[in-house]
């Protein structure tokens, strides 16, 4: 197993747990290095830090950003990056910004299915202000009895296609992969197995991102089934990017895998955080041995 986990996320986007408590979950399941990767946030990265600084965890600052590529809702991970950089943080908000007006149009398709009251619903389950998603939404519309659960909530209302779903314009990736270059991180394609797309888009979209400076293609991943590893560990072979590894965590009743501990990247692979002296040392020195001298 790697004890490294570079995507999940907590309540300061729609994860459930806070920034600390996330940190002393993973630390307990045995993760040496980890990244907080909010959608479209960095608030919770403090208070991460210094949860992972006590725990001796090595901790690498992210961020999940929205992007539209084509027709097409993209996720980027960006990693290791200066937070508190002024272009990023400007693009960051005006995600943000983007989400909120999303949200009434989505409240006002599901009233049109004749469910009332879902923005008030879903704000009640956000717990920063600046970020609202459609995982707060599955949450009201759970506790209303509209489906049982989150999975099924997703399926029935708020899917591409589905009758709570209203298109939205995110950012460019153009755009998103200068911010992640200008704040010196590096670029993930997040999750590549869940775009609905075909070889030949992939492939187009893999190319583009290259030129662009994107680094990694997410490849073990709580939202890839166990036999999509090995083919997007060849398509970053193929399109000479390194691999990513990431539980996408949002809490113990929601995720598909727990957070800090993830299987094997296949062979060949290489890993994104190969150049990385904080993962690679992290492990070696654990925080409860005596300092020495
Ligand atoms: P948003 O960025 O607001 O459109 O919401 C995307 C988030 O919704 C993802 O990060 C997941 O947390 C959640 N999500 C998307 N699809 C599903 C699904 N099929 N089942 C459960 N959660 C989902
Ligand atoms: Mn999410
Ligand atoms: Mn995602
Ligand atoms: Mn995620």
């Amino acid at each position: 197993m790697l004890y490294i986990d570079l995507h999940c996320h907590s309540r300061y986007s729609d994860g459930l747990m806070a920034p600390a408590d996330l940190i002393r979950r993973a630390a307990a399941n045995g993760a040496r290095a980890l990244a907080l990767t909010d959608h479209d946030e960095t608030g919770g990265l403090a208070e991460a830090r210094a949860a992972a600084a006590e725990l001796g965890v090595a901790f690498i600052p992210g961020v999940e950003i929205s992007v539209t590529w084509r027709n097409h809702t993209l996720h980027i991970v960006a990693l290791r990056f200066d937070p508190d950089n002024p272009a990023l943080q400007r693009g960051l908000a005006a995600i943000r910004d983007g989400r909120v007006e999303r949200a009434q149009r989505m409240a006002a398709e599901l009233d049109r299915q004749g469910i009332e009251g879902s923005l008030a619903g879903a704000q009640a389950h956000v717990s920063n202000p600046r970020m609202i998603g459609r995982a707060h939404f599955a949450r009201f519309l759970v506790e209303r009895g509209h489906a049982k659960d989150v999975k099924s909530v997703f399926k029935k209302y708020l899917a591409e296609g589905k009758p709570g779903y209203v298109a939205h314009q995110w950012a460019s990736l153009s755009d998103a992969l200068e911010w992640v270059s200008a704040s010196g991180g590096v670029a993930v394609i997040a999750h590549p197995g869940r775009l609905n797309v075909d070889d030949k888009t992939l492939c187009e979209l893999f190319t583009e991102f290259k030129e662009l400076g994107g680094s990694a293609i997410e490849v073990v991943t709580g939202s890839h089934m166990t036999q999509q590893y090995g083919q997007f560990a060849e398509y970053a072979r193929r399109f000479g990017l390194a691999a990513s590894v990431g539980s996408d965590f949002h809490g113990p009743l929601e995720s598909m895998r727990d957070v800090g501990v993830l299987p094997e990247l296949p062979a060949g692979c290489v890993p994104v955080w190969r150049d990385w002296t904080e993962v690679q040392t992290a492990g070696t020195s654990s925080p409860q041995s005596p300092p020495a001298g």
